[in-house]
């Protein structure tokens, strides 16, 4: 792996597109806004936001006549319901344009290291929005949001509500990290060198949320007879779903035992260090414990390649822990009816 293929790791904050009405912008259909439906103090510093409301976007008015879902949850339509558009019996379909529209915002998406979700919107959820559907309702994702991951399968992607659980959150706060650091190299140009070497440096990471899915990425990358740039694709996609699998507390002792085989013989106290992951993986101490003697350790081995791995990045740990840290702050005092 060469390392100086790759662009220098991301800094915070990092741009990420929300539904406008989680900014705080009056873009519902009654006039209203959801701003207290994101902690937007938990996130300050890591994230600015760019609002995007697509029902604003194809030129529905505020207020607006509410758009429900309706027919087949394979592919439900988006209809405009109520008096304003001519009574409860009058459905205009905006499926098409809610599609079109996200087709239009691709550019300005490709600029964006994530997307943040109203619920149950049935233009911007991600799941659980109803459909009406006779004598069988059910519920499906909405149709702009649909078809904005149809198109962008690796956008790490959250709604807001989700974010109030801290796992949830810092597990958001890692894939938008390692989304904007793939995003900063396929920037650069993508060639089988550069593939190999993002892949390199996020194996151990990958390792740790899921070794199946770790084993199907280096098989993807073990024939770039073909264009990188195809490869790329499923390749970023299935990695960032491999990510967004919570992490154990085996799956980091997995990842820690294997990083410590290269700790060079006779170099600072193996027992310790072992214990120390061992303290870990019996809940005894928190990761950065035996991280950061790992880390000590492996300087002094001088193990350059084990020190390159993403999964040692102490800035990615702190964006994590800090956003873990203020979310479970913010969810004590959140309000109840969210
Ligand atoms: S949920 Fe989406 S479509 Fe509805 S108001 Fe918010 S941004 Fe607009």
């Amino acid at each position: 792996m060469d390392a100086k293929e790759l662009p220098p790791f991301p800094e915070l904050p990092l741009t990420v597109a929300v539904s406008d009405c989680l900014t705080g912008a009056h873009v519902r259909y009654d006039g209203g806004d959801k701003r207290e439906a994101l902690p937007h103090a938990a996130l300050d510093g890591l994230y600015v936001f760019r609002g995007i409301c697509p029902e604003v976007g194809i030129g529905l008015g505020v207020p607006r006549d509410p758009i429900r879902l309706v027919g087949d949850p394979d592919a439900p339509r988006a209809r405009v319901f109520g008096e304003q558009s001519g009574g409860s019996g009058s459905l205009t379909d905006v499926t098409a344009q809610l599609r079109a529209y996200a087709d239009s915002q691709l550019p300005a998406l490709d600029e964006v290291d994530g997307y943040v979700f109203m619920q149950r919107s049935p233009s911007c959820g991600l799941s659980g929005v109803k459909l009406f559907n006779g004598d069988t309702p059910g519920t499906v994702r909405g149709v702009y949001a649909a078809q904005v991951l149809r198109r962008l399968p690796a956008l790490p992607a959250v709604e807001g509500g989700q974010l109030f659980d801290p796992a949830a959150g810092a597990n958001f706060v890692l894939r938008t990290l390692v989304y904007a650091h793939w995003r900063r190299t396929n920037a650069l140009g993508m060639t089988a060198a550069r593939l190999i070497a993002f892949h390199t440096a996020y194996k151990y990471l990958v390792m740790a949320h899921d070794v199946p899915a770790y084993r199907q990425l280096g098989n993807l990358l073990s024939d770039l007879s073909s264009a990188a740039d195809s490869v790329a694709k499923p390749y970023i996609r299935d990695l960032m779903r491999a990510l967004s699998r919570p992490v154990s507390r085996a799956g980091h002792t997995n990842v820690l035992a294997h990083l410590q085989g290269y700790v060079a013989r006779g170099v600072g106290d193996r027992k310790k260090l072992a214990g120390s992951i061992d303290a870990y993986r019996r809940g005894r101490v928190r990761l950065s414990v035996p991280m950061s003697l790992l880390r000590r350790h492996l300087l002094e081995s001088g193990a350059t390649y084990a020190l390159s791995q993403a999964y040692l990045r102490s800035d990615l740990w702190a964006a994590v822990d800090r956003a873990y840290n203020m979310l479970q702050e913010a969810r004590n005092v959140r309000t109840p009816n969210l």
